[in-house]
């Protein structure tokens, strides 16, 4: 029982228990994802201590996400929720105020971010209730916009506003995200997922927060806006991985350009071997539901055949009625897809440099000598990351020294963050390395496995040396630890 695309669940009152998250590592989460839209710290720290408790106890590496949940756009209060109806008018001002009906058709609110007010013209949208509900500008000054609206629905207090067209260029780290990520540098998490992120530099002030206080953490940007559509590339460089957040994505752009979005994002993640999450209404219906929709595995399967890293479960493990049984469906959706996998994409990326041209090699050695699997001596994580962009059929075990790189490598496509050594030559590197897969049965005698490593040892980057070990070799080294 084996996938190798990553499945990330997000912890809530349905799933926050020692004895759920256990089942839920058990039926093959990789990362637990702590969302902070919602909850105290209080409550995060009890629930990171114990996915660290039954990390240990089940003896399988889990990682943390840290899920910062930035700017969210939102109407002010409404007492009487507004019954919108076509051609019905909604004037947004920028004092803050209660909302009100102002006449027959006419409607008053304002929105928690008023300096957007100035930025927009006549002619671009607003959408209302999370995309339910269209307005189109129709006055626009620095205090007062008046939309029309083009679709009934009702708008109730707080309700998410999208602004489709309109560059915002807003600070999208708040007050509130910055002791969010202070406190997730505090306690170690190991990913941090950035919301609303529009462009490179917010990522680079994210990851300058995360430098100031010392921290050690991957950045991963939500791509959920139009614009980081459109700056996907700089993005990517600012970042360690990025999200497709589909939730948000499929309101700021017509949502039936979401799948050829994620096609193009995951690709372009792929190309620069940094991981990549598909995220949000995988399996919806599971969330009251036990059994899946034919359409939702689909949406699973497709994912991982676009190439992604890991796929992820939002309301269906936080809040659903069976957390566990959504997983163990997702986990059999992967296998499902990897059945039919592209595995050996050997001449899909570019080449830039040597030790780029040793994973390479390395990927296809393994399939030719028919190998069972590729031994990484990693430093940074970087070239076992290297290796698993070609996707080779056999597992990457990524050997690293340092337990931070290793749950680095949670996330990450094929990638089994196995052993943890530290040595100070690559020949007694390889003999803990042995010694560690032969006691927990990880590694095979009677199998052949392809080695990379840096020689000499512990120098980032430099991956340059491939050896194949055969069966016999195993053996010499088995006989070595008897001895
Ligand atoms: P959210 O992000 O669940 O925090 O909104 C994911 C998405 O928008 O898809
Ligand atoms: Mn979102």
């Amino acid at each position: 029982m084996k996938k190798r695309t990553k499945i990330i669940a997000t912890v809530g009152p349905a799933s926050d228990s020692l004895e759920v998250i256990e089942a839920l590592i058990l039926a093959g989460v990789n990362v637990f994802r702590l969302n902070f839209s919602h909850g105290t710290h209080e409550y995060h720290y009890e629930v990171l201590h114990r996915i660290r408790q039954a990390e240990k106890n089940t003896g399988l590496l889990t990682g943390v996400l840290q899920d910062i949940s930035g700017p969210k756009i939102r109407v002010g209060k409404i007492d009487e929720p507004f019954k919108l109806k076509e051609n019905d008018t909604v004037e947004f001002v920028a004092e803050d105020i209660l909302g009100v009906q102002l006449g027959e058709n006419s409607y008053r609110t304002c929105i928690n971010q008023p300096t957007i007010l100035k930025q927009l013209h006549i002619g671009d949208y607003i959408y209302l209730y999370d995309g339910m509900i269209r307005t189109k500008v129709i006055e626009a000054s620095a205090s007062n916009v008046k939309v029309v609206v083009e679709n009934s629905g009702m708008l109730s207090s707080k309700k998410g506003v999208n602004f489709p067209n309109t560059r915002l260029g807003i600070e999208i780290i708040t007050k509130k995200d910055k002791e969010d990520i202070l406190w997730g540098i505090e306690n170690d998490v190991d990913f941090m997922a950035i919301s609303f992120v529009q462009n490179a530099s917010d990522m680079i002030q994210a990851r300058e927060i995360i430098k100031q206080n010392n921290g050690r953490v991957q950045l991963f940007a939500k791509i959920e806006k139009f614009d980081a559509v459109e700056n996907i590339d700089a993005i990517l460089e600012a970042s360690d991985g990025i999200m497709v957040a589909r939730g948000d994505l499929g309101i700021e752009v017509p949502f039936y350009e979401v799948p050829s979005l994620q096609k193009m994002l995951i690709r372009k993640a792929n190309e620069v071997a940094k991981p990549v999450i598909t995220a949000t209404q995988m399996l919806l219906s599971m969330t009251e539901k036990d059994r899946a929709t034919r359409a939702e595995i689909s949406d699973i399967a497709n994912a991982v055949l676009d190439g992604t890293d890991a796929v992820m479960l939002s309301e269906e493990s936080a809040v659903g009625h069976n957390p566990v049984l959504a997983v163990k469906t997702m986990f059999e959706a992967i296998q499902g897809a990897e059945e039919i996998y592209s595995f050996n994409e050997f001449s899909k990326f570019k080449v830039i440099d040597a030790a780029d041209s040793v994973n390479q090699a390395a990927a296809r050695l393994c399939e030719d000598v028919d190998a069972w699997g590729i031994i990484a001596l990693t430093t940074s994580g970087t070239s076992a990351r290297k290796i698993a962009r070609y996707r080779p059929r056999r597992d990457i075990y990524g050997v690293t020294h340092d337990i931070k790189v290793s749950r680095f490598l949670t996330i990450c496509w094929g990638i089994v963050p196995a052993f943890l050594v530290k040595e100070d030559s690559l020949e007694k590197m390889l003999a803990e390395v042995m010694r560690q897969g032969f006691d927990r049965k990880a590694l095979h005698l009677d199998k052949s496995y392809v080695l990379t490593a840096g020689d000499p040892i512990g120098v980032e980057g430099s991956t340059n040396m491939i050896r194949i070990l055969r069966a016999n070799e195993m053996e010499y080294f088995h006989s070595l630890i008897d001895a």
